[in-house]
């Protein structure tokens, strides 16, 4: 493809972005497709021949669209949402157009300077505590998901432990019997991104029970730690969560921060999701404890308008990032690298490669703006708000509400009549599973205590009052079939 075709091709795709994004509303969110339905569309070989972009582009009409889910419906209320716009895809064609991979300062000053800018931009617009900004020893970096976040910040954790010791003269073999020891927790509500990460890390993991709010409190992981500690286990991380998976509780952060006071234990706060919501001010009283806190990370791609790939991690001690992940053979060396005037975000991440992803971030806060993105979590809330208002004051003897509203999401499952033989947690996941099966919209569940519980989650930008109605609608029709049957 020559510089003339590719000019044909990209107006034309954009085209089919735009078309794409005009009849979203039109798809259904769920595709209607069978396991390995692809396989049996295309050929078992690569091509040896080049082939016509007519082709390629009629594939995508005719193979690949049937088989997506479209995350960014208006009637994608699943999950935690992955917000794609506008400025973000420009962003990562920007991206695309430069090709550079920016590990070390030279290899694309920009690209290092950007991120380091934009980071510092994102962590003042959440009100995150100027310790974590890089003109003082932290700093922030963009990483591929909140998972590789946690298990760098594991692993920064593990190796202050590890130095510590080692400065006290410890032997390699005594280190070992060192790091056997080591300890991290959550709790029950944790990501399953901590418990990956200390397999990965091969570090002792215990998940802590919570309060009745899903919320981990301090004497629970005090209790925890100085019990471990006289069993001569080594507490070293402690991960606490602004916004959980299945329900969006938040931990008790500033207790979290006493409990760990004077021990070696890393507290890494895991705000995937909610930590969107901290560019409102009225959800900045979340960040209480925080302060205290050795690292912090969302998911700017989850529900901040900007495309995935951009998790954003800070940490209070650069340093220790840096020293835990650091190696640098012959081929990597350079001048700048070696004159300690820049920062190489390659000791900041696990991989050696990073794209120019902070370009999409820097389109996106500067295209809406504080005030567009406020707005649109904003409107997020408020949608979600306006469900859970229907579902009580419409249905309240169908549905209960499995907990507060938190963010934008409502928690909910349905009520048993004295007529019905199922139990709520029958009936609940007989709707849930019903109300995908027409895939018109896009629902997921979880597990509060034993109750089966659908999760409502408003986070498209697209989404308006009509898709949440829509739904809702369609919840409440189902669901009286269910109970009816
Ligand atoms: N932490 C929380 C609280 C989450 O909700 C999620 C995913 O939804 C994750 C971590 C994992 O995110 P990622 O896919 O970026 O690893």
């Amino acid at each position: 493809m020559d510089i003339e075709e590719f000019r044909k091709r990209g107006y034309e795709a954009v085209d089919r972005i735009c078309k794409y994004y005009k009849e979203l509303d039109n798809h259904n969110v769920l595709p209607n497709v069978r396991p390995g339905y692809l396989k049996e569309l295309l050929p078992k070989e690569a091509p040896e021949e080049p082939e016509s972009f007519d082709a390629i582009q009629s594939d995508i009409e005719t193979k690949i669209i049937p088989g997506v889910t479209h995350w960014q419906s208006p009637n994608f209320f699943a999950f935690y949402p992955a917000n794609s716009s506008f400025p973000g895809i420009l962003g990562d064609m920007y991206s695309d157009m430069f090709g550079c991979i920016g590990f070390n300062w030279i290899t694309s000053p920009a690209c290092t300077e950007l991120e380091t800018i934009v980071l510092d931009w994102v962590g003042k617009l959440i009100g995150l505590d100027k310790t974590f900004l890089s003109d003082g020893y932290g700093g922030g970096v963009i990483q591929g998901t909140a998972s590789e976040a946690t298990l760098v910040a594991l692993i920064a954790a593990r190796q202050r432990v590890i130095d510590k010791y080692k400065a006290e003269g410890l032997t390699e073999e005594q280190l070992h019997v060192i790091s056997s020891r080591l300890i991290a927790y959550g709790s029950t509500q944790t990501h399953s991104c901590l418990k990956k990460s200390t397999m990965i890390a091969n570090v002792r993991f215990r998940a802590l029970s919570t309060d009745e709010k899903f919320s981990l409190r301090g004497d629970t992981i005090k209790r925890e730690i100085e019990k471990d500690i006289s069993q001569g286990l080594i507490p070293c991380f402690l991960n606490g969560t602004i916004g959980t998976t299945s329900s969006a509780a938040v931990d008790h952060i500033s207790e979290l921060a006493d409990a760990i006071q004077g021990t070696d234990v890393w507290l890494h706060i895991d705000a995937a999701y909610a930590g969107s919501a901290l560019v409102c001010p009225e959800y900045q009283h979340y960040l209480d404890g925080v302060d205290r806190a050795d690292s912090f990370n969302f998911n700017m791609h989850k529900w901040l308008l900007t495309n995935f790939d951009t998790s954003c991690l800070w940490v209070k001690r650069r340093k220790l990032l840096i020293s835990a992940l650091t190696i640098t053979p012959e081929f990597l060396k350079n001048p700048a690298s070696e004159s300690g005037l820049v920062l190489d975000y390659r000791d900041w991440q696990l991989p050696l490669g990073r794209r120019f992803r902070s370009l999409k971030i820097w389109f996106v806060l500067r295209t809406y703006g504080a005030k567009g993105l406020r707005e649109h979590i904003r409107k997020s809330i408020s949608l979600a708000k306006h469900f859970q208002n229907r579902l009580l004051s419409e249905y309240s003897d169908l549905f209960a509400i499995s907990t507060e509203q938190a963010f934008s999401l409502v928690c909910f499952h349905v009520i048993p009549n004295v007529k019905s033989r199922k139990t709520s947690n029958e009936l609940t996941e007989e709707v849930y599973n019903r109300v995908n099966e027409t895939q018109k919209i896009y629902l997921t569940h979880t597990k509060l205590n034993d109750q089966f519980v659908i999760r409502f989650v408003v986070g498209s930008p697209w989404t308006a009052k009509e898709h949440v109605d829509r739904a809702f609608d369609l919840i409440v029709k189902i669901t009286k079939e269910a109970i009816s049957h």
